[in-house]
């Protein structure tokens, strides 16, 4: 049986890191491509998916912040984990970082120990299974041709805009989205503005899924956001 090794892009201008990158994920087994243009960096990525992104945030031509949201907002690239190299340590640029819609941040200089914890970490990260058109994460069922939602075997009422949005952090299990980003993808609003908005439709969702175990996978991350979590609550009754 053979193992195909995940691949990595790394996206960096800085030889001196480039060359460690590239000796230790080797060395751990990883296959690495690297691009050292912001550009040609994220031509890479579109021509040829890779498992992962290494992404620095200062880099010529298109910063990292800019390739992770046009990563994002392209199908074919939207699901590889990007993992955000920075220089800067400040509070509010991790914020930043998860905004754009990178999975980790990593504050230079790491230690490469860490970086391939991480790497480990992302790669490993749970997709969403559909099933005969059917989306289930832990006790929630999603049924996209019909509309339908059921926990724990019950079923859920929701109103459109709260499918659209349950749906979306379905899709994405344990990935935390913030505000903005649910605005933006839910809404179509790019603005910073009526964020509160989400949390009202995240609270309806719970309110319907109140009855269930289907509530406590709706997890709320304290200044960022909110993901929906894979594992299955203790004490579910699970349907299949
Ligand atoms: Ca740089």
């Amino acid at each position: 049986m053979s193992v195909i090794a995940p691949r990595i892009l790394v996206i960096e201008d800085e030889p001196s890191q480039v060359e460690i990158l590239r000796f230790n994920l080797h060395q751990t087994g990883f296959e690495v491509q690297v691009e050292m243009d912001g550009e040609e960096g994220l031509q890479a990525a579109y021509e040829d998916p890779p498992d992962l992104i290494l992404l620095d945030w200062m880099l010529p031509n298109l910063s990292g912040v800019e390739i992770c949201r046009r990563l994002r907002r392209n199908p074919q690239t939207r699901e590889i984990p990007v993992i955000l190299l920075t220089a800067r340590s400040e509070e509010r640029d991790k914020i930043r970082g998860l905004d754009i819609g990178a999975d980790d941040y990593i504050t230079k200089p790491y230690s490469i120990k860490e970086l391939i914890a991480r790497i480990r970490s992302a790669l490993r990260r749970p997709m969403a299974s559909i099933v005969d058109h059917k989306l289930i994460v832990g006790v929630i069922e999603v049924d996209l041709e019909k509309h339908k939602v059921v926990s724990e075997g019950v079923a859920i009422d929701l109103g459109p805009i709260e499918f659209r949005l349950l749906v979306t952090m379905m899709q994405s299990p344990e990935r935390v989205f913030s505000r903005e980003q649910l605005l933006d993808l839910v809404w179509g609003i790019s603005a910073e503005l009526e964020t509160r908005t989400v949390d009202v439709h995240i609270g309806r969702i719970r309110q319907a899924l109140a009855v269930t175990k289907g509530k406590d996978q709706i997890r709320t991350v304290r200044g960022f956001g909110y993901a929906v979590n894979c594992h299955i609550p203790p004490g579910s009754k699970v349907f299949s």
